[in-house]
């Protein structure tokens, strides 16, 4: 599959508000394309208010994301980003503008509509793990399907098979604090994917992480994207972390300033069969 790399002149603003340049469309036709849209932002803007003050969180934001895409959506702190998440999330509707999740307008949907939307079609991964601390791997893997009703040997059965998939087949049983940052937060992958949602998103999912066990959760990320096809939204502040994805959407004041794909993309399996093995004695430190 070839790239088709961005010049500076089409990332100019009006063009990201209206279509994301990035992806290669080219090929498939338009019929081809709209099947394969899984997320239209149309021209979303969220005000909150504060007393008698507004905050423009986001200020008219146009994105496509399609299937199978591994976008990383950057900026500084405070441009809209987390904003952006949780409406993808269906955690929060935006002021103006629609959304189409897979199709359905989802921005008039009451909250539990939302809910139900969320519990199927979203997975969620946080920068601090969010894992019940009394509850085994397992368990913590099981707890979104008890919420779509699905029954037991087929929920253990599919809460193994994800924890063995993010490479945690062997500590099904242990406890959140008898796993280290980087196998927590593989756990919340885990927990994430165990719906089959038709997207995950995570908002700086490496941001209490190590640099070494930050790569070891970006190699779950692109195998997920490359070998399953699932695909990914992630928030990250750090440009090293948005190269191990695919397309690159950059916010500043509540507006997308850049749009491009990942012209040099960072392999996280590769890099890591290039480290040192790890010294044991390290995992406390
Ligand atoms: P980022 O995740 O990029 O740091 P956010 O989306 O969290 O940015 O915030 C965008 C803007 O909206 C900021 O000015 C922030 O202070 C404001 N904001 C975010 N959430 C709320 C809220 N619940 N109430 C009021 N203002 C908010
Ligand atoms: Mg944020």
């Amino acid at each position: 599959m070839s790239q088709a790399e961005i010049t500076i002149e089409d990332q100019r603003a009006e063009a990201l508000l209206s279509v994301s340049p990035s992806a290669d469309y080219s090929t498939g036709g338009e019929d081809q394309d709209s099947k394969n849209v899984l997320i239209a932002l149309d021209h979303i803007s969220k005000t909150y208010k504060m007393g008698e003050f507004e905050i423009h969180a986001l200020r008219g934001i146009s994105l496509q994301i399609h299937k199978g895409e591994f976008v990383a959506i950057m900026g500084t702190s405070g441009s809209g980003k987390s904003t952006t998440m949780n409406i993808l999330g269906c955690l929060d509707k935006p002021s103006k503008g629609s959304y189409f999740l897979d199709n359905e307008d989802v921005s008039k949907l009451s909250k539990d509509q939302l809910a139900d939307i969320r519990n199927r079609k979203i997975g969620f991964v946080f920068q601090g793990f969010n894992l019940l601390s009394r509850t085994s791997a397992l368990e913590n893997v099981e707890l979104p399907m008890l919420y779509l009703g699905i029954k037991n040997p087929e929920r253990t059965r599919r809460a193994k098979e994800a924890l063995e998939l993010v490479g945690l087949g062997e500590r099904i049983n242990n406890m959140p604090n008898q796993l280290s940052g980087g196998q927590q937060q593989r756990v919340a992958i885990a927990r994430a994917l165990v719906t089959q949602p038709s997207i995950i998103l995570a908002d700086e999912p490496t941001g209490n992480l190590d640099s070494r066990t930050s790569v070891e959760v970006m190699e779950v990320f692109q195998f997920l994207n490359n070998e399953r096809g699932i695909t990914i939204a992630l928030v990250t502040h750090e440009t090293d972390i948005a190269q191990y994805a695919k397309r690159m959407v950059v916010f500043k004041d509540g507006k997308i300033k850049r749009d491009q794909l990942v012209k040099v993309r960072r392999s996280a399996k590769l890099e890591l069969e290039q480290m040192p093995p790890i010294d044991f004695e390290e995992d406390d430190e």
